[in-house]
């Protein structure tokens, strides 16, 4: 046995003592742990369920030489159609509670969990991200954001303002706690992109509100969302493809290129959003990256302008 066989015996070896075996899966398809419904099968699949759990994984697949990746709610990845050779470990620590203003969250916890019950505590600053699927890890990983609609909250509004400190598995296997300023929080990027931490936990800093207020907040945003965006429900995507250019607007480009509607296979640039490519049926990652070449050509040809995708892009296309 040698390179990657080797090194899954290895992990196999290791895993046994401390990985639940239940929770370890073969050859197990990712499309179902994405919200674009695209993508192959990886060579290993681990629910982690605590941070304990998602730490010593983490651990493990760096000891052994295998190669890993976290996925939180897979909104925004695309999968490549050969999958993913190495392990997958499944973020889902969703523990979370509360301390007076304080939230302290697992890095699989969903947002939208949180979201509703900080509302229900009276707690205000997360309750804009309504209807943006996300854990906690993937929330920091890419500083979440939200445009607020208008007139009363026009603005865009990032996760680090909230954002108090994170626990950190370092890229040396050290498990410490950071601030904001070691994050470096940008527009669509945090100090995860640049290195191999993985975030375990979470704590933000809430505000007390008048839950009435709050709820006002949740149903606007979701009615905002819903009238401008497809429903994820019936079409699987990603959300936004494209980076935001700024004072430009990377769907008002693609819109301008006459491109809502273009299709390939069953992925197709959507009507409703002209940044988001929806999943139709049975597309696949390759239609997928057709759709992206195809407008990054047309857009850069009509306008100049370079698109550039801000999802990550795993495993073999
Ligand atoms: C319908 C729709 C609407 C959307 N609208 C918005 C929007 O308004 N604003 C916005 O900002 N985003 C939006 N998105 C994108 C998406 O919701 C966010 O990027 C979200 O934060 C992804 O979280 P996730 O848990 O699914 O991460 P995943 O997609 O699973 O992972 C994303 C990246 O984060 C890394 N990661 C995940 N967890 C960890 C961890 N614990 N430690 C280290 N790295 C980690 C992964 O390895 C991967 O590289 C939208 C997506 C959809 C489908």
């Amino acid at each position: 046995m040698t390179g990657i066989g080797e090194s899954y015996a290895r992990f196999a070896a290791d895993a046994r003592n401390v990985l639940d075996p239940a929770r370890l899966k073969r050859s197990e398809p990712l499309a179902p742990y994405t919200t674009f419904r695209i993508g192959g099968p990886a060579d290993l699949l681990y629910d982690a369920t605590s941070v304990e759990d998602l730490a010593e994984a983490v651990l493990l697949a760096r000891a052994s030489g295998v190669p890993y990746f976290v996925l939180g709610l897979g909104a925004n990845v695309l999968v490549g159609d050969q999958g993913f050779r190495g392990l997958v470990i499944r973020n889902c620590a969703r523990a979370f509670s509360f301390d007076g203003t304080r939230l302290r969250a697992e890095s699989g916890a969903i947002v939208r969990d949180l979201i509703f019950a900080a509302v229900r505590q009276g707690l205000s600053g997360i309750e804009h991200y309504v209807g943006i699927p996300s854990t906690v890890g993937g929330a920091v990983w890419q500083n979440l954001h939200f445009l607020a609609p208008a007139p009363a909250r026009e603005r865009t509004m990032f996760i680090e303002e909230v954002f108090e400190s994170c626990e950190l598995l370092t890229e040396d296997g050290t498990r410490r706690t950071v601030d904001r300023e070691f994050m470096r929080f940008g527009y669509d990027t945090s100090v995860l992109h640049g290195h191999r931490h993985v975030a375990l936990a979470a704590t933000f800093s809430l505000t007390p509100a008048d839950p009435a207020i709050l709820q006002r907040t949740l149903q606007e945003n979701l009615s905002w969302r819903g009238s401008r965006h497809p429903w994820l429900e019936l079409y699987p995507s990603v959300g936004s493809i494209f980076k935001k250019i700024e004072g430009v607007g990377a769907g008002r480009l693609i819109d301008q290129c006459g491109l809502k509607g273009y299709r390939v296979g069953d992925a197709q640039i959507s009507y409703v959003h002209a940044n988001i490519i929806v999943n139709l049926g049975t597309a696949t990652a390759s239609d997928v990256c057709a759709v992206i070449r195809h407008a990054q050509t047309l857009v850069r040809e009509r306008t100049g302008q370079e698109l550039q995708p801000e999802i990550s892009f795993i495993g073999e296309f």
